[in-house]
């Protein structure tokens, strides 16, 4: 794989787009061109294939969308026949929001051509959709397991993509769309240009790269897996799993943390903690990837105007959304994935602006801390903390039982109470999915075309939104532990 030498234009105007797109551009009130943009947009322009890595709120979804649209007005037609709208251009993201953002983006760019864009995602009616891309569609953006059902459907076709992007490449492999990825490459034509995005360059993202790409052209625009000088990073101990909570208000409110994104690895613990926040009186809600797209998008718009100061989030969830000027990231959970922790927390700090990250971890976690040090070359020394927990004194109606229970739980065993027991099911589907993608025999033996049709991605599971519970009469960190415990 090669490096860019290309030298960085500094003007929109150097990249010889066309003057509709120079004005959307204009209108989108874009200046200069981001680090991503100035170093793709040329190399994309030249139909070379692209491997860049860049993260959302870069700038990368004009760094591709710009020239696509460049490339794909010559055949752009005003006709209102389907058959003169082929999908020229696929991009495929890994989650919906992210989708949506890089289809509002693709609108913005194409408004003064006749180029039509479109996005399908799960979780959504699928007629409307397939109404929409029947009527013929030029860009088509989509995250995998929908585009199979319309493909499987008969809705689009995909004969002349020409140009194809896998947006967030890393993420959909962690996701396990690799045999959805698979099967949709399988019906694109091999002659195409193919770009691959993708925050981090992990061994799998290469490999399917190696598979998939054209002697890519690299365009690195930040230090991999560097984490911004402009964030501190700060890592808080307790003793036991069942302090994290306690110490999590104490710090936001000790800390004066006016907004934040919390992260928790799994959606239970998504669903619990924002409940204990708001018991707390912290304006607290949840997102995680069973809610409805609605749903989502809806607490994600009071987390932008600030109107609900503090989300807590997995990562599926959390991935790809573009919040500017998050001044705080807290890890309630260290991530599995060292590469996640540098996800998480370069969503503060960006743009030059200075941010936090705090982190609170168990001697549990040891293994995991040791991990991201060594990928983001940090020392990191944990402060101790000691959160007010209830004392067994202020419980005098405690039984021998429930203490017994304490006991178990703090020393990890298999008979701790059920609340405990289904986070660690969620856990370990996680890492068994974790471990299957890398034994993928995709990596390891040629494709071989499936036999079956596809499997349709399955359908959301609906879980009622997070209620707002009331708050407590009289909060206080100790009541809320002890409220939690039976
Ligand atoms: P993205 O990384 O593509 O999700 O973009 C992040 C945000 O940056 C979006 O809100 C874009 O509208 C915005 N943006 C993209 N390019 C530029 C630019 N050259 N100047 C200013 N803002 C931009």
């Amino acid at each position: 794989m090669t490096q860019t030498a290309v030298a960085a234009p500094t003007d929109f105007s150097e990249f010889q787009l066309d003057a509709r797109l120079l004005r959307a551009i204009e209108e989108s009130g874009y200046t200069t061109p981001t680090p991503i943009q100035a170093q793709a947009i040329p190399v994309v322009l030249t139909g070379q294939d692209v491997m860049g890595s860049a993260q959302t709120g870069t700038g990368k979804t004009a760094s591709f969308v710009l020239p696509l649209l460049q490339k794909i007005l010559p055949h752009a037609s005003s006709s209102t026949s389907p058959a003169r709208h082929p999908v020229r251009a696929l991009v495929l993201c890994p989650t919906r929001e992210l989708a949506v953002q890089v289809a509002e983006n693709a609108e913005k760019y194409a408004k003064h051509t006749p180029i039509r864009t479109a996005v399908v995602f799960g979780g959504m009616d699928m007629k409307q959709q397939a109404l929409q891309i029947r009527g013929g569609i030029e860009l088509l953006i989509a995250t995998p397991g929908r585009l199979l059902d319309h493909l499987e459907q008969g809705n689009v076709s995909l004969a002349q993509v020409n140009y194809l992007v896998l947006d967030e490449a890393d993420r959909m492999l962690d996701m396990g769309f690799l045999p959805d990825l698979q099967r949709i490459l399988n019906v694109l034509p091999k002659q195409r240009q193919t770009l691959l995005f993708s925050a981090t360059f992990s061994p799998e993202i290469r490999k399917l790269a190696e598979s998939y790409q054209k002697n890519p052209i690299t365009i690195e625009t930040a230090q991999r897996n560097a984490t911004s000088n402009n964030i501190t990073q700060t890592v808080y101990s307790v003793a036991d799993k069942l302090q994290k909570r306690s110490a999590l208000v104490q710090l936001i409110q000790e800390q004066n943390v006016e907004q934040a994104m919390i992260f928790v690895n799994t959606k239970i613990e998504a669903r619990e903690l924002t409940r204990f926040l708001q018991r707390a009186r912290i304006n607290a809600q949840t997102i995680h990837g069973d809610q409805t797209q609605s749903e989502r998008l809806a607490t994600l718009a009071q987390f932008k105007d600030n109107s609900v100061p503090i989300l807590v989030a997995t990562d599926v969830a959390a991935r790809g959304l573009d919040i500017a000027q998050m001044p705080c990231v807290i890890n309630f959970d260290l991530p599995y994935n060292a590469e996640d922790y540098v996800h998480r927390i370069g969503r503060t700090g960006r743009a030059g602006a200075q941010g936090r990250a705090l982190s609170i971890v168990t001697p549990n976690d040891d293994r995991l801390l040791a991990a991201i040090a060594k990928l983001t070359k940090t020392t990191f020394t944990a402060i101790p903390l000691e959160p007010v927990i209830p004392e067994r004194a202020a419980r005098p109606e405690r039984s021998a039982r429930q203490d017994k229970s304490e006991e178990r739980v703090k020393n990890n065993e298999r008979s701790a109470p059920m609340r405990r027991s289904a986070v660690e099911e969620r856990e370990l589907d996680y890492l068994r999915r974790k471990m299957n993608l890398s034994n993928d025999p995709f990596f390891n033996q040629p494709y071989q075309p499936a036999t079956s049709s596809p499997a349709p991605v399955a359908p959301t599971d609906l879980i009622s939104p997070t209620k707002q519970l009331k708050p407590v009469a009289k909060p206080n960190v100790a009541a809320l532990f002890m409220s939690k415990k039976r």
